[in-house]
């Protein structure tokens, strides 16, 4: 096939596909969860001591009772096995934002030759996968070279169908033998942990005696793309970078062309629904509906749940998408930027901290005491931003997350607050000493019970700010859609740990003056604002104006992944983590190593994949169509069309530069002699992306040039409107 013969004969087989009929939808309740082993079938199938033994390590944190294990794991077994499960798996989530598993047979093999099934404790609470080829910064090489699994008791076993049977899958942390954590669970339970204790002395201080554990929420909003296979397949930049290496965006308005956008609602709802019931089973709370900012691009957004359960759900949210698109003749991208010139896709991560005896602490309450307490975790979270900026920047870095950070469309790679015109007035007022009374406009005396009755003001959103108060919680937008949102959630907690901790010490010492409560949180907090409130900020995030006022604040703005990750080195970093208990040095420095390793390897691949798309696919098409015009120019004279030539010219002129742009970048691709992983970052923001995007400037407008019966390459406008 030649020139867009296959482009062709993929939109008549899109458009006369049959679109899978949907299915009759289940009723929630009947399958809600069916593939959980949930609390409810623990209780079902386990003796009463045993059960109220897990109950208590799951609930409240307890430590897990060796002697319990065997008997959960053979109720485990009996139950996976009733559902059509032969094979387990310890799943886990190493340092890439991927979900890797290890499986195994239930089958054990007897002295006499006969076969039973069988799944012992020992074997739930501890696996032993050959993770050797996982990415794991050096510790392995310092340490141990096998990792371990672990289960976690506190996120739920399930089954996984697919095509190819079911699957018992079991929640584990990956730990090296010596304990070092290999994974994104195991610093994120620590995260957890530490921002619990933290909360925990602050609640008391505050008066309350009755403190229950403390932990995190979070809600994780994902945007996706879903094009058609048939295009797909025909695009190399899609099926190994997730992103179009080249491609001429659509011309304005074309995105409200009718003629493409009738078919799309249909099988992209077959699919939704689809998605969702696999969803449901798994017992992940998902509610979906469409975006609208581009063509092709939707969102799926679950109920909020526990920080580690939401994660893994997150994970998992991630795989069912991209399988079940799969089954409907889609790809599912979860690129932050899969297509140029075209709005992008981040993962929204709603984030709160609470416990089950004070409820939601980012809630502001109706009485004065509440409020007081809100604005204390507020605060500490205020601060926490101004302190660790760079450090949540350094959490949301990767390759394809640049492409959206600072741009436009997205939230700048600065870090702030943003707290709504209300609440950021509340604050404004703290510092300067005179609360107001936000309802009633009147000054009010700065002393007891003078903290505001705020209101939740949902409707109050700024879409330009990475970082939100929306009522009650925050959103951190900055957060790209194909990333696990561990990472992110571990930043947070542990600032909102280390802020806590500093909250606390600073309300002991006024106490310890015999200061009055309210007068002591008011002390504490018009320090935060006096030393932290320049990350408070309510303006246009997109404006030009921001980066600006941004860097006379002193506020980083770190735009490429090469410039953040190096924050991990730093020693504030390191001490955070350190004095947190949620990662050891040698833990933090393998992380650096790895998310750099990455960066270097997703750009390396594209860059490469750009000179062989251009040699080989973009260049003989051009060749093909100026030869065709050369040889038609004499007679096209003849007939006084004189236009071509001018054409011809220019196409051949975009051919030559393209050619020279995809040698030099071929000729950067050669250098190899850095002196660290830091300078070999920059190179590759620095010098490959730039001659990446030159050959891919040439290349666009090739496509504009050439006679669309010679590209070879399914156009921005096909895989946006065919559907
Ligand atoms: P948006 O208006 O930003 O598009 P959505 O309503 O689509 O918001 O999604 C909001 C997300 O925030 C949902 O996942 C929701 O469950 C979650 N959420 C709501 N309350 C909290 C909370 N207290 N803590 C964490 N997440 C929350
Ligand atoms: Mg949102």
């Amino acid at each position: 096939m030649s020139g867009n013969e296959a482009r062709v004969q993929a939109v008549h087989q899109i458009t006369n596909r049959q679109t899978m009929p949907p299915k009759t939808p289940e009723r929630l309740e009947k399958i809600w969860a069916e593939n959980v082993f949930s609390l409810s079938k623990m209780q079902a199938s386990l003796p009463k001591s045993v059960y109220k033994s897990i109950k208590s390590t799951i609930v409240n944190g307890e430590k897990l009772d060796p002697s319990v294990a065997d008997a959960v794991a053979t109720a485990m077994k009996d139950w996976a096995m009733s559902r059509g499960a032969l094979y387990y798996a310890h799943v886990f989530y190493p340092m890439t934002n991927l979900t890797a598993e290890k499986h195994d047979g239930f089958i054990s093999v007897q002295a006499d030759g006969n076969v039973i099934s069988e799944f012992s404790g020992k074997v739930l609470v501890q696996g032993e996968p050959d993770g050797s080829s996982f990415p794991n910064g050096g510790i392995r090489d310092t340490f141990e070279a096998r990792g371990y699994t672990a289960w976690d008791v506190t996120s739920p076993a399930y089954i996984l169908e697919t095509d190819n049977g079911s699957t018992l899958c079991i929640p584990t942390v990956f730990v090296s033998w010596t304990g070092e954590a290999l994974d994104k669970k195991v610093p994120l339970l620590r995260s957890i942990a530490a921002m619990d204790k933290a909360a925990n002395k602050v609640l008391k201080l505050l008066g309350h005696t009755d403190v229950a554990r403390v932990s995190s929420s979070c809600g994780a909003e994902q945007e996706y793309f879903l094009i058609d296979a048939n295009f797909a397949s025909q695009r190399p930049d899609l099926l190994l970078a997730g992103r179009s290496l080249f491609g001429r965006p659509p011309a304005k308005g074309q995105e409200f062309d009718d003629h493409y956008f009738g078919a799309i609602p249909e099988r992209v709802q077959v699919f939704m629904q689809d998605v969702e019931e696999t969803l449901y089973k798994l017992g992940i709370p998902a509610k979906t509906r469409h975006n609208e900012v581009a063509p092709g691009q939707f969102e799926i957004a679950p109920f909020f749940e526990a920080a580690n359960v939401a994660s893994d759900h997150q994970q998992m949210l991630m795989t069912v998408l991209r399988h079940t698109a799969k089954k409907h003749g889609f790809m599912c991208l979860l690129h932050e930027k899969p297509f140029a010139g075209i709005n992008g896709s981040g993962k929204h991560v709603n984030w709160s901290v609470g416990n089950a005896t004070q409820g939601n602490l980012l809630d502001p309450g109706d009485s004065p005491h509440e409020n007081a307490q809100f604005l204390v975790f507020c605060g500490a979270v205020i601060r926490g931003v101004h302190k660790y900026g760079p450090l949540m920047r350094a959490a949301i870095a990767t390759a394809s997350n640049d492409h959206r950070l600072g741009a436009n469309e997205a939230p700048p790679a600065i870090m702030s607050v943003y707290l709504g015109t209300q609440l950021e007035e509340v604050f404004e007022q703290i510092k300067t000493g005179a609360v107001v009374d936000s309802k009633k406009k009147g000054v009010m005396e700065l002393g007891v019970d003078v903290l505001p009755p705020l209101t939740k003001d949902a409707g109050d959103r700024n879409r330009t700010s990475p970082f939100a108060f929306t009522g009650n919680r925050f959103e951190f937008r900055a957060v790209g859609s194909s990333q696990s949102v561990s990472g992110p959630l571990i930043v947070l907690n542990t600032m909102l740990a280390d802020s806590l901790e500093w909250v606390g010490n600073c309300l002991e010492s006024e106490l310890s003056k015999g200061v009055e409560l309210n007068t002591a949180i008011l002390t504490v907090l018009k320090s935060v604002m006096e030393e932290h409130g320049a990350v408070v900020f309510g303006g246009n995030g997109y404006s030009e104006e921001w980066h600006k006022i941004a860097e006379e604040r002193g506020l980083a703005n770190l735009r490429t992944t090469a410039d953040a990750l190096p924050v991990l080195q730093q020693e504030y970093v390191k001490d955070l983590f350190e004095k947190t208990g949620v990662l050891k040095p040698v833990e933090l420095e393998s992380r650096f190593e790895v998310y750099a390793e990455q960066y270097i390897l997703s750009i390396e691949v594209e860059a490469r994949l750009v000179v062989s798309m251009a040699k080989t696919l973009i260049y003989p098409a051009s060749v093909e169509y100026l030869s065709k015009l050369a040889s038609t120019i004499g007679s096209l004279a003849d007939l006084g069309v004189d236009l071509e030539k001018e054409s011809a010219k220019k196409a051949a002129e975009l051919t030559n530069s393209m050619v020279s742009a995809t040698r030099q970048l071929s000729a950067a691709l050669n250098k190899h002699d850095f002196s660290t992983t830091a300078e070999k970052m920059q190179y590759c923001a620095t010098t490959i992306r730039p001659l990446m995007d030159e050959v891919r400037q040439y290349a666009d407008s090739l496509e504009g040039e050439i006679a669309d019966s010679y590209w070879p390459l399914p156009t921005y406008q096909e895989m946006l409107f065919i559907k």
